[in-house]
Order: C-alpha cells, then structure tokens, then sequence
C-alpha cells in the first residue's frame, strides 16, 4: 500500500540520511525502481511530472500500475507516489486519482499568491492523509533552452511557507534541473544552513541530485537535507545501455528484438543506478 512521505521524511532528517525521489516514465523505470528499493530493504518515492504523468495517459494509470505492482512484487518497503513539480490544477487531479503525495510548485507565483495556494492545498491534502512539498526560489536548469545559474531561496520566505503546514520544503540553493553545467559555482551551503536554522525540524528536499559530487550530497544531508530528486540520471544510464545493446547488434540475433530483451539491459542501468544513490544517501536498510 502507498504511503504518505511524510514519516519516511522525518525519520530520515532524524537519522541523518536521505531518502531518494526517483522519477518514473514507464512500466520498466517503476519495475526497476520497486525492485531495487525492496532488495536494499530502502524506502522509496516514485516521483511523476506532469508530462510524465501525461505520458502514462493520466494519473488513474499511474496510480493503477504502481499499486498494481506494489501487491503482485511483495512490495513491503514504505513507497510514496508523488507528483513533481505539480500545477495547481495538477495537486488536485493527483489527490483525486490516489497519490499519496504531492508537490504544489507555486516558485513562479508572487510569495503572497504561492503562500495562500499553498495553505489552500495543504488542507486538501492532508485531509487524505497526503504529504505535500513546496518551493521557493525557482531551481535553475535547462528549460526552454536556456541553462540558468541555480537560484538561491530567501530563509525568510523558506519559514513562511514552511509554517504553512507543509511536509517538507524544496529551496533553491544554487542546484539545477539536469546535467550542471562545466562553470557551476556548486551549492551554496550559506543558504541551506540559514534556511534550517529558521526552519528547524522540517525536512528539506534538494532537486536537481544528478551530478552533484558525493562531498556536497553529504554535506547538504548533514545541514537537514532528507530528500534528493533524481530523474537525469536514470534517463542517462537507461539511454547508454539501450545504445551499448543495439550497437552490439544484439537486437538482431536470435529474438534479441523482444521487447523484454531489448529493455532488459536499461532496466539493469536503472536498478544499478538507484542502487549507487541509495547507498550514497544512507537510505539502505532504513525501511
Ligand atoms: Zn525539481
């Protein structure tokens, strides 16, 4: 059965570690995921876009195969489902279609209007037993083409939203979306530092964990860190594997064209993938 995030959360920023986010496309990428948390005994949240979730032709889908899943693998390991950078509109369709967790990302919203949707979708979701994720201070990164310098939240505006009831909170601190690029200044950790010492016990969420040095990860885990999003990476190590198998041209011997050989090899990148972060964010064997 999914769960909220909301204890897996705390329970990671009171033990010192993070739990993984990891975003799904695809049967294979959650089958990969599930697979990979239950043999580290590992807590777990499937993150999903909403183009991602479009993708899957809705949230109904989504929810109907993870849960799906989480019965005919024996799943037992806390997994939450949540949605990743949600509309307004998106937290609600979510709510509705069995999430157990969501993320209302009002950054682009003037801070009076992204606190008072926030305060709104806090109530929904709660009312469910839902944890809900906001932000401030937009995570940089490739959108629209254009690669921008991660931006740094204000702490102040960070305990605003934060006492809104949230779960747990997503600040810009200098981390962006995708690959970073060669001249990246790295995470400011001025800014995370000041940003718990306002917002105290609340677990802090770090986007952008694709490429991010292992020294920072940990550092930003010891400054109250308990969640690290990472979608780029899987999608890289699924893509080199998959072109490694074609290139060998073993899609054209015997029935290396089934579908269940040909995915088979970036189903393996994925778990191996998962398993080196899990390790990294201390989250093995905390389920
Ligand atoms: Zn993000």
């Amino acid at each position: 059965m999914l769960v909220s995030a909301k204890e897996m959360l705390d329970k990671a920023k009171a033990g010192h570690y993070a739990v993984g986010q990891f975003n799904i496309n695809n049967l294979e990428w959650t089958k990969a995921i599930l697979q990979t948390a239950q043999e580290l005994n590992s807590p777990v949240i499937l993150g999903v876009s909403e183009g991602a979730g479009k993708y899957m032709t809705g949230y109904k889908t989504v929810v109907g195969m993870v849960n799906g899943m989480l019965e005919e693998m024996n799943i037992t390991v806390p997994v939450a489902l949540h949605l990743d950078h949600g509309s307004y509109e998106a937290c609600y369709k979510c709510i509705e279609a069995g999430f157990s967790s969501i993320m209302f990302d009002g950054s682009h919203y003037p801070i009076d209007e992204n606190v008072a949707k926030t305060k709104e979708l806090v109530a929904a979701a709660h009312e469910k037993g839902i944890s809900i994720e906001a932000e401030v201070g937009a995570i940089g990164g490739e959108e629209d083409g254009v690669v921008g310098m991660g931006e740094c939240a204000d702490p102040k505006e960070c305990k605003m939203i934060a006492d809104l009831g949230i779960d747990f909170l997503a600040a810009g601190i200098g981390n962006i979306h995708g690959k970073y690029p060669a001249n990246w200044q790295g995470l400011s950790f001025e800014t995370l530092d000041a940003i718990q010492q306002l917002t105290g016990e609340m677990p802090l969420v770090l986007h952008g964990g694709t490429g991010i040095p292992e020294d920072m990860i940990k550092k930003a885990i010891s400054l109250g860190v308990s969640k690290i999003n990472v979608n780029t990476e899987c999608q890289l190590s699924f893509a080199a594997a998959t072109r490694e198998y074609i290139e060998a041209g073993k899609d054209q011997v015997g029935k290396g064209f089934d579908p269940r050989k040909l995915l088979a090899p970036g189903a393996q990148a994925i778990k191996d993938t998962v398993k080196a972060k899990m390790e990294m964010f201390g989250s093995v064997g905390k389920a």
